[in-house]
């Protein structure tokens, strides 16, 4: 079979024609980031930002159009609405999906009060951190997996589309399970359902997300997967309060977020902007974990304030949020989270898991208050 190419690919989408400007998709220049891959093809089609919805059979027919061509293995084509109408600009997606994955339609963005991305999950809490490196995916894996050793059923959402790190902290390899050829099941380990982006691309491939394709990712990877009944659906945000962060924060019910800090200064202010971020939308903040608090001597067990201590307290304080708890930087944690044996469940009699244990038990306290009690499921149909 000769390999599909992009000639052939735009040749066939010439017959697809848009509603609203009579022309073909290809001749109407809507056609963006057209990418081939071992038969794998991905691109996305551009619309106004107010037609999303109404273009779903577009982006539907595109997609069948090219599935249905001979070679091709998966087709995924996403809306995307990045520029006014009228101006040039090109959104460029650059995540093609590889594999003998079946086609994972992408959605148009619903209008605000449209959609209901998670059915049967009943809360969903954000971990975020002002900005990288501060261990706030460690932390959302060990929060997930002391709420899974907490008896809730719990899944966790990679949302770090540019640096996704749940396969390799979960110890998950392999893709993602479509039964129907349109949904994805998700993955699991110790017990948590996981869903990254990590699962669909390879390590290497270089990904220049823009705004639109953040947005239409994430939602994929909410409304595209068999998530099921869970309790508690933990979002690993990316760092910082950028695009792909207000989008989590403004498109997703969350029930609360919970902001990651190291003791330094610099990092608490960064942190203070991640609350800000959620204060400016209505979710409410359940409060500040200290992270690489304090050093664990793995020698002789002995505390060491490295970086001064109690920084991250005093902040929350001051801006009236609660302190969550405080992680120590200790070697245990470094080499387990790196290698796919988060330490809740490699070492849960240490200190550290039971630290972790204790930060999901009050994060739990908070989703019940949060949503009244499992006896009355809080609303997560997008306001
Ligand atoms: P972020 O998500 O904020 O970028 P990560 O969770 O990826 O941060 O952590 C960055 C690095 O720091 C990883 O190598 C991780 O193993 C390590 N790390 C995180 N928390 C701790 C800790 N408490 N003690 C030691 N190493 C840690």
């Amino acid at each position: 079979m000769s390999e599909i190419t992009k000639d052939d690919i735009l040749e066939a989408l010439k017959a697809v024609t848009d509603p609203i400007s009579g022309k073909d998709v290809v001749s109407a220049g809507m056609i963006q980031g057209l990418q081939t891959r071992d038969g794998n093809v991905a691109f996305a089609i551009e619309v106004p930002a107010d037609k999303g919805a109404e273009l779903e059979p577009l982006r539907k027919e595109a997609e069948n159009t090219v599935f249905a061509l001979s070679g091709v293995v998966s087709a995924t084509v996403v809306l995307t609405a990045e520029r006014p109408q009228g101006s040039q600009e090109q959104a460029t997606p650059q995540a093609a999906p590889q594999g003998g994955q079946q086609t994972k339609p992408g959605q148009p963005v619903p209008p605000q009060g449209q959609g209901d991305l998670l059915p049967g999950v009943k809360s969903i809490i954000a971990v975020a951190s002002g900005k990288g490196g501060v261990g706030k995916s460690t932390t959302a894996v060990n929060i997930a997996l002391g709420l899974a050793a907490g008896g809730h059923k719990v899944g966790l959402l990679d949302a770090d589309i540019y640096g996704p790190s749940m396969p390799r902290m979960m110890g998950i390899t392999g893709r993602p399970n479509s039964a129907d050829g349109k949904t994805l099941d998700p993955m699991e380990n110790y017990g948590v359902k996981v869903m990254s982006i990590g699962f669909m691309i390879d390590e290497e491939t270089p990904m220049i997300w823009r705004g639109p394709m953040v947005q239409s990712a994430l939602e994929q990877m909410m409304r595209d997967v068999n998530w099921g009944e869970l309790d508690v659906l933990v979002v690993d945000m990316p760092p910082g309060t950028g695009d792909a962060q207000l989008t989590m924060a403004q498109r997703v019910p969350l029930t609360g977020a919970v902001i990651v800090s190291t003791p330094q200064d610099i990092a608490l202010l960064d942190a203070r902007k991640g609350l800000n971020m959620f204060r400016k939308v209505d979710v409410p903040v359940f409060g500040i974990v200290e992270n690489m608090s304090y050093f664990l001597c793995p020698d002789n067990g002995k505390r060491y304030d490295i970086f001064g201590h109690g920084g991250a307290k005093k902040e929350a304080e001051r801006m009236g949020v609660d302190f969550l708890g405080e992680v120590p930087i200790e070697i245990e944690i470094r080499e387990n989270s790196d290698k796919g044996t988060p330490i809740t469940v490699s070492d849960p009699d240490s200190q550290s898991a039971a630290n972790y244990r204790a930060i999901a038990s009050t994060v739990w306290d908070k989703i019940e208050k949060a949503t009244g009690g499992e006896s009355r499921a809080p609303k997560i149909v997008i306001q």
